[in-house]
């Protein structure tokens, strides 16, 4: 199996087109509004484009009018790691997909959406892929 974490430079610029590898990669933006997923209620499971590890589903997903597809909540609380980044001058929590360690995007907190967690995880389109199947709806 491959350990993504320790996956060479020179070969993430292989798998990964040049805007894939400067967000996953570099820690970079997307423009907003852009993204193919931005506003998709398909249903399925978001699955990391470095890697292929499930990281959301289509059931926390939310209308966050921000520009990226918004999650209340990750998959699953291990699928993510959240360090903080001071990159802009500023406290922000930026999310890395805990199998590569490739970025994803930031979660902000208490910005007073109508979510069970209050919780923005404001992610890159361009990091996800999204497999259309059926998602078990665990709140109800
Ligand atoms: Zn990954």
């Amino acid at each position: 199996m491959t350990d993504f974490k320790l996956m060479a430079d020179t070969e993430w610029r292989k798998r990964l087109s040049p805007e894939e590898y400067y967000v996953l990669r570099q820690a970079g933006t997307e423009p907003p509004h852009v993204g193919e997923y931005t506003n998709t209620t398909t249903e399925g499971v978001y699955t990391c484009k470095a890697c292929g590890a499930e990281l959301f589903r289509s059931t926390e997903k939310f209308d966050s009018h921000c520009g990226w597809p918004s999650f209340f909540s990750p998959l699953a609380g291990d699928k993510v790691i959240e360090r903080e980044d001071n990159s802009l001058g500023m406290p922000r929590t930026e999310v890395l997909c805990a199998n590569c360690h490739s970025h994803l995007g930031h979660v902000f907190a208490g910005e007073g959406y109508h979510t069970p967690t209050d919780l923005r995880y404001c992610i890159n389109s361009i990091c996800l892929n999204l497999e259309e199947k059926p998602v078990e709806d665990s709140s109800h």
